[in-house]
C-alpha cells in the first residue's frame, strides 16, 4: 500500500478541515462534503484499510466499532425512523476514497438503491 496519506488520514490528522461530529479512540465521524441525504456522515476507522472486506478480515472488532459509531451518531442526529449504512466497495460501486468508510444516510425518506439509472 502507498505511504502517501489518504484524504481521510489527512482529515483524521486535522490537516484537511472537516465538520467532525463524533470521535472515539478508533473512529472519526464527519459530514460528507457532498451530502446525498438530509443527514450524510462518513465513519472512518483511524487505521487505514482499503475497503470493508479488508477491514473485516484484518480486524473485525474495529469493523464493529465503525458500525457502533454509526449507530451512536444516528441516534444523536435523530435518525430514529431509520437510516442506511453503505460501504461502497470498488470501482463499480463508486468507491473513490480507498480508506474504508461507512456512509450513514438518513433524516428523510430515502429512495431505492441499486442499478445506475441513465
Ligand atoms: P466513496 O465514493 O469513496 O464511497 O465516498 C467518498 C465520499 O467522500 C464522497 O461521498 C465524497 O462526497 C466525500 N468527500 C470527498 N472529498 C471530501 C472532503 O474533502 N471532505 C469531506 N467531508 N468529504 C469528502
Amino acid at each position: 500500500m502507498s505511504d502517501e496519506k489518504t484524504l481521510f488520514e489527512r482529515i483524521i490528522d486535522r490537516e484537511v478541515p472537516a465538520d467532525i461530529v463524533y470521535e472515539t479512540d478508533t473512529t472519526l465521524v464527519f459530514r460528507d462534503i457532498n451530502p446525498q441525504a438530509a443527514t450524510h456522515v462518513l465513519v472512518v476507522p483511524k487505521t487505514r484499510y482499503r475497503d470493508v472486506a479488508e477491514l473485516a478480515a484484518a480486524d473485525p472488532g474495529l469493523l464493529a466499532e465503525v458500525v457502533g459509531s454509526a449507530a451512536t451518531v444516528a441516534e444523536r442526529e435523530g435518525l430514529g425512523d431509520g437510516y442506511r449504512v453503505v460501504f461502497n466497495t470498488g470501482a463499480d460501486a463508486g468507491q473513490t476514497v480507498f480508506h474504508v468508510h461507512a456512509h450513514v444516510l438518513g433524516g428523510e425518506q430515502l429512495g431505492h438503491f441499486g442499478r445506475y439509472h441513465r
